[in-house]
């Protein structure tokens, strides 16, 4: 079967099997590490619902994993006075009823057909776009071709398909050399498009957050994580989270061709510390003196250059006639 479905049936079974998320899982995500992530976001969404007047809204989040940034969000914006209603796209049977514990009052869709579409949208996505599956193509002496993967003597191994691919590289890639490989990501670039055509009707701004590149670093991305450490992304189907790095510059050209305006993508921890982070820190250091290093920690884990600082980025697509979000400056 082509790579692209073998990562989607990969991580579809990861992800209804398991709850990953933390130091006894596989990976620690931004919202996991500490409450001022949802907070800052929840904050950034309710200021710019300021802006633009205070009308009713949807918090939609991609991807909501245990709920976590999801119950921050809200708890910041109801600070401003926003009680949006709550509508989570999320395939996993197993995380769903975690989402619930947590955030009873939500409404679950399998995609974004079917979000609300009679009221703006504060959409979130964090490390979503990374979980959905790459198509990749190796150049073969004989041409470009999809690569897929095959059961042999070893177990599952890439190999390439047999149907002619060239038309699907840029002519600047026609005559590279045996054995490179491009990757997109049409699941990705799809719910871009999407997300923005929402926008141009119904207004709303959607954040998101992942680690990638902004398009010229092509070639193979995919990579497994299996409890905290890299493994073989074949081996094992199901049981490692299979990821790629995102394509900023794509994910904004399908943003833009969907009728969004596209802000950043910036550094996380660039936008974190726009957004008030230190300033967070310290209150919360101040009424809980005891959980002040965990605080000092998670501080350094959001924001440090060979932590989470760089390598993350956020975007934004915003309707046309919504304002920026804060902290793209
Ligand atoms: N945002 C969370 C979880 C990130 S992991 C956090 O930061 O902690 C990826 C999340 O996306 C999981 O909740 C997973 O079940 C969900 N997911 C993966 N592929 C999906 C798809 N195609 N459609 C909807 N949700 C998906």
């Amino acid at each position: 079967m082509a790579l692209e479905r073998f990562m989607e049936l990969a991580n579809a079974h990861y992800y209804a099997t398991r709850d990953p998320f933390g130091a006894a899982g596989d990976f620690v995500t931004a919202p996991e590490i500490s409450q001022m992530f949802g907070e800052l976001i929840g904050l950034a969404l309710g200021e710019v619902w300021q802006r633009h007047g205070r009308g009713p809204v949807a918090y939609v989040e991609l991807g909501p994993g245990r709920g976590t940034l999801a119950v921050d969000a809200l708890r910041a914006m109801k600070v401003v006075g926003l009680t949006p209603e709550v509508h989570l796209v999320e395939t996993s049977p197993l995380l769903r009823e975690k989402q619930r514990e947590r955030l009873p009052v939500a409404t679950w869709h399998m995609g974004v057909d079917t979000l609300p579409n009679d009221r703006p949208l504060l959409i979130v996505a964090n490390e979503f776009f990374d979980a959905l599956p790459v198509r990749q193509l190796v150049r073969t002496f004989g041409g470009w071709r999809e690569r897929m993967i095959a059961d042999g003597p070893e177990g599952f191994e890439p190999v390439p398909g047999d149907c002619a691919m060239d038309q699907h590289v840029g002519p600047h890639l026609r005559g590279a050399d045996p054995g490179g490989i491009v990757e997109d990501c049409p699941a990705a670039q799809a719910i871009a498009y999407a997300i923005a055509g929402r926008m141009a009707r119904q207004g709303g701004v959607m954040l998101a957050f992942d680690y990638g590149h902004d398009g010229r670093a092509a070639g193979d991305t995919l990579q497994a994580v299996h409890a905290h450490a890299y493994a073989d992304p074949f081996a094992r189907p199901g049981s490692s989270d299979l990821t790629a790095h995102v394509d900023f510059a794509a994910l904004a050209a399908a943003a833009s061709g969907g009728g969004a305006r596209v802000v950043g993508p910036v550094e996380q921890g660039q936008w974190l510390m726009a957004l008030g982070l230190s300033d967070r820190a310290a209150a919360l250091a101040r009424n809980a003196p005891e959980r002040s290093n965990e605080i000092a920690t998670a501080y350094r884990r959001l924001t440090d250059r060979d932590e989470m600082g760089e390598l993350f980025r956020v975007i934004a697509f915003v309707a046309p006639d919504w304002p920026d979000p804060a902290g793209f400056a």
